[in-house]
């Protein structure tokens, strides 16, 4: 996608990323992360190394806001917040590149429909912001 992932995330998402120490705890805790393209543990090291491919691996539709890596961290970091934020970035993305325009599901480009987890029309109908 070519963004700063990193910047746009400190932008809307106030969560203690710099914080993590990269001990596994949530990855360990969370139980759909089998499933998972990238643990959150991951995902975290991801976004402090400015790497987009964050955006584009399946954990943040997967997260189901649990809380239970949340519970478990030792320094307090929620990772449902983080996969929220990183959502709500994708949605901003695709409607930036007018991959997104309409709510209308069959305005939507057959390439989003095709290649997009469900939950992404979930998000967009609770979050969808014009730009
Ligand atoms: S449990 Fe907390 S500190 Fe440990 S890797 Fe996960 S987010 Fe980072
Ligand atoms: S909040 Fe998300 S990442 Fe954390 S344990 Fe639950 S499903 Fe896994």
């Amino acid at each position: 996608m070519e963004i700063n992932i990193l910047e746009e995330f400190l932008e809307v998402c106030d969560e203690k990323i710099f914080r993590c120490i990269n001990c596994g705890v949530c990855s360990a805790s969370c139980p759909i992360s089998k499933f998972m393209e990238l643990t959150p543990q991951r995902v975290i090291f991801y976004l402090i190394n400015n790497k987009e491919e964050v955006l584009t691996k399946n954990t943040i539709w997967l997260c189901a806001s649990c809380l239970n890596c949340q519970a478990r961290c030792r320094k307090d970091i929620d990772f449902s917040r983080i996969a929220d934020a990183l959502r709500h970035i994708y949605l901003r993305e695709m409607a930036k590149r007018k991959l997104l325009s309409e709510l209308e599901i069959d305005k939507i480009k057959r390439e989003v429909l095709v290649n997009s987890p469900q939950q992404l029309f979930i998000a967009l109908q609770r979050k969808f912001v014009y730009y």
